[in-house]
């Protein structure tokens, strides 16, 4: 069995239970070892095998897969976060469907959470943003035209820029061209949830600026906004006294 398994954005206690259940019983693991937190390979068996994914190609990956099949072992592929964004998690499991290969896939808690408990933050403020648009600038990887930078930052939403921050300069041009203003609230997540986490807040028109002065590398997240100052919203429909739910009456 094959058991794709979201590590989560950093600290060894923020995997799921049942990932780690797998990590303790895994025969193989194939992690990401540029992201992922090498202390949660610690409950691992001492026979099981380890790779690390960021020095090798699909095809190697998919050699490993192939041949722990075959032997009837279970493999975990740990990935950063959650998977299911930037994993390249599709292209796997494509050539396990091929092969006709089981195996199974237990979420995690990305960075993008991680980095809103961070920064102690709710993403989606009432009466200030009720999206967030989770994207990344174009670099050595194209982002489709439709949904370049520029055209995203015309809706004003609560941003979160993945794999941006070497490209920070563009990355504020665009925000700026596309429609922030310069004063529009913003923060930078540093390796959120690590022992080593940093945070700083900035405005886009400093955004730069305040990637460059701290020498932040590209394990970092920039959130933008306006939910980011966290003032001037409205209160929740949910929990107030004169809205009624499915399980609350009105208050009178
Ligand atoms: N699947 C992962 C993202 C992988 S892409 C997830 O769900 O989080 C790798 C990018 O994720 C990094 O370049 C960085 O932008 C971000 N990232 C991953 N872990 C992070 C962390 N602990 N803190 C801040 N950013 C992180």
């Amino acid at each position: 069995m094959i058991l794709f398994v979201g590590a989560g954005p950093g600290a060894v206690d923020l995997i799921t239970v049942r990932g780690k259940n797998c990590l303790e019983k895994a025969d193989v693991i194939i992690y990401a070892g540029s992201l992922v937190n090498p202390e949660l390979l610690s409950v691992k068996k001492t026979s099981c095998k380890v790779y690390d994914s960021s020095k090798m190609t699909l095809e190697e990956v998919c050699a490993v897969m192939l041949e722990s099949h075959k032997k009837n072992e279970m493999l975990v592929r740990l990935h950063t976060g959650d998977p299911c964004l930037y994993g390249a998690i599709r292209e796997q499991m494509d050539f396990l469907d091929k092969e006709k290969i089981p195996y199974e896939y237990i979420p995690g808690v990305s960075s993008f959470c991680g980095a809103a408990a961070a920064l102690k933050m709710e993403y989606t403020l009432p009466d200030v943003s009720q999206s967030v648009i989770i994207t990344r600038e174009s670099g050595r990887t194209v982002v489709p035209e439709k949904e370049s930078l520029r055209s995203l930052a015309g809706h004003n939403a609560t941003m979160v820029l993945f794999l941006s921050t070497n490209l920070v300069e563009k990355v504020q041009e665009d925000l700026l061209c596309g429609g922030y203003s310069r004063e529009t609230p913003a923060a930078v997540v540093y390796k959120a949830s690590w022992d080593d986490e940093k945070k700083f807040f900035c405005t886009v028109g400093t955004l730069a600026q305040c990637v460059r002065e701290n020498n932040l590398t590209n394990t970092s997240l920039l959130i933008i906004g306006d939910a980011v100052s966290q003032s001037d919203y409205s209160r929740s429909k949910l929990y107030s006294p004169d809205f009624e739910t499915g399980f609350r009456k009105k208050k009178e």
